[in-house]
């Protein structure tokens, strides 16, 4: 590899992995006591596969509300620009059996929406770039592969 770069993902070789997975891209263990885990949730095969822009979209805002539904340890869930996953922040440092089983039972209520949440000009700020159908499409490929999420290399 080159050199040692900052940020944890740019030291991971994309071209060794098989999408889809989860793994622990890094824990933070901050000044007060308490910890942070942050996850890369991938769905598709790096410089192979993408998500359209939309999917990204209405998948972010999907997860963001569902998974707090099952969980009060959220901080954060956003995509990754390359369109191919998505980095879910928790409080703690919950392994990543456990962080799949939450994953699973979120996309479980992303396939059940009839509609995706805040897709509007009020709470969002591009209401109108959402595809209910592509985010639900992404997570029921991700659902078939269920089994393969916790192997990360191929
Ligand atoms: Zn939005």
């Amino acid at each position: 590899m080159t050199q040692h770069m900052n940020v944890e993902s740019f030291n991971l070789d994309h071209t060794k992995v098989k999408a889809p997975f989860i793994r622990v891209a890094d824990v933070k263990h901050l000044p007060q006591g308490d910890t942070l885990t942050k996850y890369d949730v991938r769905f598709c095969q790096p410089n192979v596969n993408h998500l359209d822009m939309k999917a990204v979209h209405s998948v972010e805002h999907s997860f963001a509300e569902c998974v707090r539904n099952h969980s009060d340890s959220v901080i954060d869930f956003g995509p990754m620009g390359c369109q191919t996953g998505f980095y879910l922040i928790m409080v703690g440092e919950p392994d990543v059996p456990r962080i799949a089983d939450l994953v699973e039972q979120t996309f479980r209520d992303i396939l059940a929406l009839d509609a995706v949440p805040a897709a509007n000009v009020v709470q969002c700020g591009w209401g109108a770039n959402h595809s209910l159908q592509g985010a639900k499409d992404a997570v029921s490929t991700m659902l078939r592969h269920r089994a393969e999420w916790e192997q990360v290399m191929a």
